[in-house]
């Protein structure tokens, strides 16, 4: 074994696929062509002002410089007991149900840790956000996928699980509304999945990212308000997406209180909790009036009626999504993921991501990602539009 191999968990992490899209980005670049990217998912526009200034005022007081605890200053806990009875409806004792994370996927990964084994299974969504994949090998664990397809909604088919995958499952990861596909969930789906844990005794992880970013109307509900929730599962909920926040690092886990202590006791071997200046600008993100939510919300619902409209020009099949950052849509016919990703890049020099990337279901599909600023969306649609020929 040489001085810098890897271990054999991390070894054991699929390999980066697409290194060699990247390159071909990154010579577009260098020969001075202009290229947009629609690809990731990170919020353009900055976070809102009253929660800046909470955070300048936090921040110029000394009380918050210290080691923060993981249980979290109760001012955090009590917004977060305030805004999930105001926004979801549901119940939340401050005192034993909601403790700040770094970041849902410090939570995420954290979670497979604290409830994983060697010969244990975490059953993800596929397509999915790769850290519920990811979280379980590097915890030397096994990730079942559970294929999401548009036939069924994009949620899993729970009757379709493997039972030996579903006897050996400690976990299961869920994201509604969904990245990457955009879905929110059916009526009646929680429901289904509660008794699903129940039986089987499986830890329910709802991702809880995309609640806030939603369009037409749709109000998002919370996992937790689902009868019997709080018994078989916790959601994490994070500000990042919903609060232009991505780069402060900041969410909660909420709901099973003894799952909850199962991920502290974690936490207080790996670090020492979310700065309290940053539990303190949470509180005023969530007691603020809806307003700047609402105004962002009515910016990525014209982003995405300028793309679903332009994608749809040239023969591409797609409806426009209730929540989230995303469009998803199926490639047209004769490709595959990885090769209209390239004809876009090559003929429009517009970049978006292989649905490929989140998984095999993913494959077939692409994703476009909202978070650019209107001039360059307008400009990369247009591009589009005249570049990609839609099939004769
Ligand atoms: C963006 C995203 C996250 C990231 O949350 P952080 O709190 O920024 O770590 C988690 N889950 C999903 C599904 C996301 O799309």
């Amino acid at each position: 074994m040489a001085l810098t191999d890897p271990s054999k968990r991390l070894e054991a992490m699929p390999p980066y696929m697409f290194a060699e899209l990247e390159r071909r980005i990154a010579d577009k670049k260098a020969q001075g062509i202009d290229v947009i990217s629609l690809g990731i998912g990170d919020p353009d526009m900055p976070t809102y002002p009253h929660i800046v200034e909470a955070m300048q005022k936090a921040v110029a007081d000394p009380g918050t410089h210290q080691y923060p605890s993981n249980r979290g200053r109760d001012e955090f806990r009590e917004a977060f007991a305030r805004f999930y009875r105001r926004r979801f409806g549901v119940e939340i004792d401050p005192e034993s149900e909601v403790i700040p994370a770094i970041g849902a996927k410090e939570c995420i990964y954290n979670l497979c840790f604290a409830f994983l084994d060697p010969g244990d299974v975490a059953l993800a969504a596929d397509p999915g956000y790769p850290v519920y994949t990811g979280g379980p090998i590097l915890a030397g664990a096994e990730p079942v996928v559970l294929p999401l397809v548009p036939e069924f909604g994009f949620v899993p088919d729970l009757d379709a699980i493997d039972p030996e995958a579903l006897r050996k499952a400690r976990l299961l990861f869920l994201n509604y509304p969904n990245n990457p596909t955009g879905a929110v969930v059916p009526d009646g789906f929680f429901e289904r999945v509660v008794e699903l844990a129940r039986e089987h005794e499986i830890l329910v992880v709802h991702d809880n990212a995309y609640s806030e970013t939603t369009y037409d109307g749709y109000v998002a509900p919370s996992f937790l308000a689902t009868p019997g929730a709080k018994e078989v599962g916790v959601e994490v909920f994070s500000l990042s997406k919903g609060f232009n926040m991505t780069g402060w690092r900041c969410a909660a886990i909420l709901g099973n209180a003894d799952a909850i202590k199962t991920y502290w006791r974690l936490k207080t071997n790996v670090d020492s909790g979310l700065f309290e200046a940053v539990q303190l600008a949470a509180v005023a993100a969530l007691d603020a009036p809806r307003d700047s939510i609402d105004e962002m919300n009515a910016i990525y619902q014209r982003r995405r009626d300028l793309v679903v409209s332009a994608l749809r020009d040239i023969g591409v099949e797609v409806e426009p999504p209730k929540g989230t950052i995303y469009v998803w849509a199926p490639v047209p016919e004769g490709y595959t993921s990885t090769s209209f990703v390239e004809k876009v890049l090559e003929e429009a020099a517009v970049v978006i991501s292989p649905g490929s990337m989140y998984g095999p279901s993913g494959e077939g599909f692409f994703r476009i990602s909202l978070t650019t600023p209107d001039e360059r969306i307008t400009e990369a649609v247009e591009r589009m539009r005249e570049h990609v020929k839609p099939a004769a």
